[in-house]
């Protein structure tokens, strides 16, 4: 017997959940199948653990280095089972509470390997062996990523790693070489930097963080080295062999052409995550992949097939949890006929090193090439008082303007960037000015007057720094 459903959602994830919330809330009856885990990446193995890692070495790294505390500091150590005990309630309460709102906004939730098949129809497979069949107006596939390997480079469980088993080792390594320097290879090197194994980050590319503002990718460069993280960008990694100990990586600077080698107890394989694209219909993907097999969709975020949607990591893009669950709304919203549309232009992110890393919108580089005439606008956090205090004195915020004093980008290197962004995020969405940011009254004494200092820069107008 087929079940009959308005909306069906596969998968569980930040995506996904947050797609089935919004269909119940417009009136729809909905179901949403997991395989594995409500919450997806996100919660069980991506953001919220890796920050509560963030967060537990930062306690020690500033214990360790706090200019004003008395006793023996180095005797301080970190009880990293505990930690992981801890890192699990977390995520249990995180998981819990989103499984009480899909109960609460009356979504059926149903535990197993879910298939598209034509027609809108989902077949599934549950956890208890039944076969059942659902048929829905409008199906939302979210099925997320994976870690990717290397063609030489396989994750082998034990010293070649994905960042999923990087966060329950046992204990850490004495060296580990991190394969790519994008946000989840930084914040897993900072996490092991700080708990003393010797990192090593290779990025082929020219910068930490692939892609950034030039300038403040730099910047971002010099303070992860200040701490202790070996971070060798344009290096080509062209072997990985197994040795007494562990592994020996072998390569080519790309700048100079010249060999290196480096040896490591344990690797983590960060280059990227490929969609999960392979198994969304028994028989195959059924809808339209690019040639890196994502999903392709429209403008409504709805794929070759009509009434079928998809989301998140799945679709590509940037792969963030934010992103995925706008995307959610969105697609939720289209199915039900509404209007539902995602402002990838004020789409940010966020590295939650120390200091963080967060940017939104174009680079200084993109921004002259699309608009030629800017106006940059910077102001340093050792001109700010809060961060003085706080002993945060290292970064910069950046924002960038057209003439028409339009907010094109903003790129933010200090303490709590991630949350700093969020106003030029909302300036930009509600095509707010750069002179509205200047014009408005921040605390003092806060980081967020950085922000206000750097859009009086941009003209001329910063008090607290030369023009
Ligand atoms: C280490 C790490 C740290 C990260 N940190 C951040 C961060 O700080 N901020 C940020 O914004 N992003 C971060 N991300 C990225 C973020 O986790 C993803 O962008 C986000 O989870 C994508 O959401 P999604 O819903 O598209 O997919 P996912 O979260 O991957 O969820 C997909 C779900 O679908 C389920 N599924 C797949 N196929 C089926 C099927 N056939 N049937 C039923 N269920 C299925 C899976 O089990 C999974 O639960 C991080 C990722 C990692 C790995």
């Amino acid at each position: 017997m087929t079940i009959q459903k308005d909306i069906a959602v596969i998968g569980g994830g930040p995506g996904g959940y947050v797609a089935a919330l919004r269909a119940a809330q417009l009136g729809k009856s909905v179901v949403l199948f997991e395989k594995e885990w409500v919450g997806g990446t996100c919660m069980n193995v991506g953001c919220i653990p890796t920050k509560h890692l963030l967060h537990q070495t930062k306690i020690l790294r500033e214990i360790r280095t706090a200019k004003t505390l008395d006793g023996p500091a180095a005797q301080v150590t970190l009880n990293w089972p505990k930690v992981i005990v801890e890192k699990k309630k977390v995520v249990d309460r995180l998981v819990r509470g989103v499984e009480f709102l899909l109960t609460g906004n009356k979504i059926e939730l149903v535990r197993g390997e879910a298939f598209l098949r034509e027609g809108r129809m989902v077949a599934v497979r549950t956890s208890d062996g039944d076969e059942k069949v659902y048929e829905a107006e409008a199906v939302i596939l979210a099925h997320g990523s994976r870690p990717a390997e290397l063609p030489f480079l396989m994750f082998d469980g034990t010293n070649i790693l994905s960042s999923t088993e990087m966060l329950d080792l046992a204990a850490p390594p004495k060296t580990l070489v991190v394969i790519g320097a994008g946000a989840i290879g930084l914040e897993m090197g900072t996490i092991y930097s700080r708990l003393g194994t010797d990192v090593t980050v290779l990025e082929i590319l020219a910068s930490a963080l692939p892609g950034c503002d030039k300038e403040m990718g730099q910047r971002f460069e010099l303070v992860l080295k200040k701490q202790g993280l070996k971070v060798l960008t344009q290096s080509r990694l062209e072997s990985c062999e197994k040795a007494e100990g562990g592994l020996v990586l072998k390569g080519t600077s790309v700048k100079t052409n010249t060999p290196f080698e480096l040896k490591a107890e344990k690797v983590l394989l960060a280059t990227g995550r490929r969609p999960n694209s392979e198994k969304i219909a028994k028989s195959g993907p059924l809808v339209a992949l690019d040639k890196r097999g994502f999903v392709q969709v429209n403008e409504r975020l709805e794929t070759n097939i009509p009434g079928v949607y998809a989301i998140g990591d799945l679709i590509g893009g940037k792969l963030l949890a934010h992103k995925a669950s706008h995307e959610g709304i969105a697609a939720a919203e289209n199915a039900c006929g509404l209007r539902g549309h995602v402002d990838y232009r004020a789409l940010p992110m966020a590295v939650f090193t120390d200091p963080e890393f967060a940017s939104v919108g174009l680079t200084e580089e993109e921004a002259r090439a699309e608009a030629g005439d800017i106006r940059v606008g910077t102001f340093s956090f050792q001109a700010n008082g809060r961060a003085l205090t706080m002993e945060s004195p290292d970064g910069l915020v950046k924002i960038i303007a057209d003439k028409n004093d339009k907010i094109l980008g903003a790129h933010i290197l200090g303490a709590c960037g991630s949350d700093l962004i969020a106003e030029i995020t909302l300036a930009m969405t509600k095509k707010l000015k750069i002179t509205d940011i200047a014009e408005s009254i921040h605390i003092h004494p806060t980081l967020s007057e950085a922000v206000m200092e750097a859009a009086l820069k941009a003209g001329g107008r910063a008090i607290h720094c030369m023009n």
